[in-house]
């Protein structure tokens, strides 16, 4: 079966878990590919299997995205390739322990993997989209950021930052023919669990979902053309009635007045 080409993928983080999903998936689905990791050795054997099961050109990238350079590399890629007309960010890292535990640099390295490379990535996505015409743009964040509570506050706030950032860049996209969605996933089986120190099976028994579902659900939504996609969340209203409620508190969040409890 032929399908329509729909230009070039580009998806970190593509040398396992998610990444790796999403990489099969658009090869299906149209794209050529170029996919960005570190390990290079991974992404190659991806990129030989999905070329040989879709004819689809898949070009490997390897970067470190924790340093500057690399992003500069992968943003000029973005912003210079015409053929790119989607961008994945999927690259991500989870600590081991919370705010007590970790180290600047621990902490540093994942604010610059959840935070710095994907914003500047999207930054770059979108303004040559828009100049383009089109796009678009899929941003992997976390139902973390809904729940502070759990894990380290450095996660969740980095996806708590990528959810907003994604909204944000919705709204400014309206009435253009790019694309901007967020991708919250609960608990997913990969090996991001393993490599921050925690067995996911015994702290979550049941809540876990398998990365073929959890990219299948994504893509849907995507298709839908939803900003925000929380594959595991069964009821939506739930997450309707949440946003509503954020969205009225807005008129009343800036004021000449101080609020009256806080009158002495
Ligand atoms: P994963 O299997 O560990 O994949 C993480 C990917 O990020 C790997 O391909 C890894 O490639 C890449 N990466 C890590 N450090 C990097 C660096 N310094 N430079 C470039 N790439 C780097 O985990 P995953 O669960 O599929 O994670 C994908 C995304 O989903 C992440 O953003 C994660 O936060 C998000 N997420 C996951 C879950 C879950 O439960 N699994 C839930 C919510 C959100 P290399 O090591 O080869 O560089």
């Amino acid at each position: 079966m032929s399908v329509e080409n729909k230009g070039t993928a580009l998806v970190t983080g593509a040398s396992s878990g998610i990444g790796e999903v999403y990489a099969e998936r658009l090869a299906a689905r149209g794209y050529d590919l170029i996919l960005v990791a570190r390990r290079l050795d991974r992404l190659d054997a991806l990129a030989r299997k999905i070329g040989a099961a879709t004819g689809r050109k898949i070009e490997t990238l390897k970067a470190d995205l924790t340093e500057r350079a690399d992003v500069a590399t992968v943003e000029k890629r973005v912003a210079e390739d015409a053929s790119i007309t989607l961008l994945v960010n999927n690259a991500g890292i989870s600590l081991n322990g919370s705010f007590l535990d970790n180290d600047s640099d621990a902490i540093e390295k994942l604010i610059a993997i959840n935070i710095t490379a994907p914003t500047l990535l999207t930054a770059a996505a979108a303004k040559t989209f828009v100049a383009r015409g089109h796009g678009g743009i899929i941003n992997i964040a976390s139902v973390l950021a809904f729940a502070p509570e759990m894990f380290d506050g450095i996660y969740s706030g980095s996806k708590a930052h990528l959810l907003n950032v994604s909204q944000s860049l919705a709204t400014q996209l309206k009435g253009t023919s790019v694309r901007v969605q967020a991708v919250l996933p609960g608990a997913t089986r990969s090996e991001i669990w393993e490599n921050s120190g925690k067995d996911i099976d015994a702290m979550l028994p049941g809540m876990v979902m398998e990365t073929a579902d959890l990219v299948d659900a994504a893509l849907l939504g995507y298709d839908r053309g939803e900003v925000v996609t929380i594959p595991p969340l069964a009821d939506e209203q739930q997450f309707l009635t949440y946003d509503a409620a954020r969205v009225a508190m807005g008129p009343n969040l800036s004021r000449k007045d101080v609020a009256p409890r806080y009158r002495a």
